[in-house]
């Protein structure tokens, strides 16, 4: 079956890599590849160290993809001889001073309440492992399951796995080589003058170009861009909002390691330092990520003072980060969600089209699992008919509360009358058909406490 998925961030490029190994002949059609907000992630698979009070939710979708990361990574190195920057490091939670230990500790609490391997360090195993860190830092959890992969190198090797020729010993179901278009969709209408007709609809996409595509099944996987694509059914707008983050790539000097070190620090560090998150994940090239922050003042340029934060609160936990080459400051918005979770489904009245959006903190964490339901949604390549319901039970209950429609009546993003749905392509309430602008764009919401990811 002919799919086209919208949007080549982390979460398109895995989807897309998943239809065509389920036998899909698959088009990717983006601008670019993995340059907008997957480009400034840090790769942090994190389901623990990322626990935020109060997303319960949010625990069990994380969880289920860090589980599947493994085989999704040996999968792609069957398909091409690409790096994908996984590293198992690890994860150190710090706290600076006093206040921060408590407010650590509470966190740690949570985690360990949920199960979670996390375990208290001394101060003298700390410094063992660690010896860079500074001095009057001494108190530290090990959570030694969190790892991390290079989100541009794997963004990169997944476009070459969807382009390369598939060995069929290794991937027996594989569709062909996918389609790359480098072009922006601006509607989506619903296309019944195929040969089937109604029964078995196919969908019309008008790119920036002009050129127009017809094909069986849709993913739209445009992160934030979701809202610029006009034509979308307007029953559920989606509640997204850019969370913009400021994120520094450092390099550490020859000068400052000991002979035969190859880095400052070996695991991830996450640090709270005046009351203030910051991280900083070690790579494998000796770079290290200084992240991030999180704001919603709407800025898309770099915010000064956030560089200065991270910086500051960086030295404070590492003091060798003042002396290190400051190679890279990157500003990208996340696709936020009123509660961090993703925004997952197929659209009311055309099980054609499958939203994967709103991927928030999490979206290189959460993107397997995220192209899997995708593609358990879209259904197996050889029939119309959507696969929802041979859903493992666990998936269903994955899936709904992905939801895209699960806002309550009283979320305000959610319209008064959400009533009538509008089939793709028809007019909207005023009567006109729906524009850009006019579709489901991004929806004030309030905003959420500061978070990091
Ligand atoms: C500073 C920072 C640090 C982060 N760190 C982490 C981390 O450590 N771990 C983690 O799990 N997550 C992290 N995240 C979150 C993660 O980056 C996002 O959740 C994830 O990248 C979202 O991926 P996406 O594919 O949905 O969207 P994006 O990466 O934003 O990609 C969207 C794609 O859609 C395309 N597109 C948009 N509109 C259209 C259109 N109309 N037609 C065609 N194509 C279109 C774009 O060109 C782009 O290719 C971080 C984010 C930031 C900003």
């Amino acid at each position: 079956m002919g799919v086209t998925v919208v949007g080549a961030g982390i979460v398109g490029l895995l989807t897309a890599w998943r239809l065509r190994r389920e036998g899909h002949a698959v088009t990717l059609v983006a601008p670019d590849v993995g340059r907008d907000a997957t480009y400034a992630a840090a790769g942090m698979l994190a389901p623990i160290s990322e626990v935020q009070y109060g997303q319960d939710r949010l625990y069990p979708i994380m969880t289920a993809s860090r589980a599947e990361y493994s085989e999704f990574l040996a999968e792609l190195a069957r398909a091409v001889d690409a790096p994908t920057g996984w590293r198992e490091n690890g994860t150190i939670l710090l706290a600076a001073d006093r206040s921060d230990r408590d407010a650590v500790a509470d966190l740690v609490g949570v985690q360990q309440a949920h199960g979670m391997e996390v375990e208290p360090m001394t101060s003298s195993v700390l410094r063992r492992r660690e010896p860079a860190l500074a001095p009057g830092v001494s108190k530290g959890w090990d959570v030694p399951s969190d790892h991390q992969v290079d989100p541009r190198l794997l963004t990169g090797a997944l476009a070459e796995a969807l382009a390369a020729p598939l060995d069929p010993a290794a991937f027996p179901e594989a569709g062909p080589a996918a389609r790359q278009l480098r072009e922006t969709v601006v509607a989506l209408e619903r296309d019944d003058d195929g040969a089937a007709g109604p029964a078995a609809p196919r969908y019309r996409l008008t790119l920036a170009s002009g050129e127009e595509l017809v094909d069986e099944r849709v993913v739209l996987a445009p992160g934030l861009g979701y809202g610029r694509i006009a034509g979308i059914p307007r029953r559920h707008p989606l509640p997204l909002r850019p969370v913009h983050g400021d994120v520094l790539r450092l390099r550490v000097h020859s000068d400052q390691l000991a002979p035969g070190e190859e880095q400052l620090i070996t695991a991830t560090i996450r640090a709270m330092v005046r009351g203030r998150s910051v991280y900083l994940v070690p790579r494998g090239d000796g770079g290290i990520v200084v992240g991030a922050s999180s704001r919603e003042d709407g800025m898309a340029g770099t915010r000064a003072g956030a560089v200065q934060e991270l910086l500051d609160d960086a030295a404070t936990i590492l003091p060798a980060v003042k002396d290190m080459e400051l190679e890279e400051i990157t500003t990208r918005a996340r696709p936020g969600t009123p509660d961090d979770i993703p925004l997952l489904g197929a659209l009311d009245d055309e099980p054609g089209v499958v939203v994967s959006t709103g991927y928030s903190r999490h979206g290189i964490l959460l993107a397997p699992i995220g192209a899997r339901l995708a593609a358990a949604l879209v259904g197996p390549p050889r029939s119309d008919a959507p696969r929802a319901a041979e859903l493992s039970a666990a998936d269903a209950a994955l899936l709904a509360s992905m939801d895209p429609a699960r806002a309550t009546p009283d979320d305000p993003s959610v319209p008064s009358d959400p009533s009538e749905p509008h089939p793709v392509g028809a007019p909207d309430a005023s009567g006109e058909p729906a524009a850009a602008g006019m579709s489901p764009g991004p929806t004030p919401v309030p905003p959420t406490p500061a978070q990091k990811g």
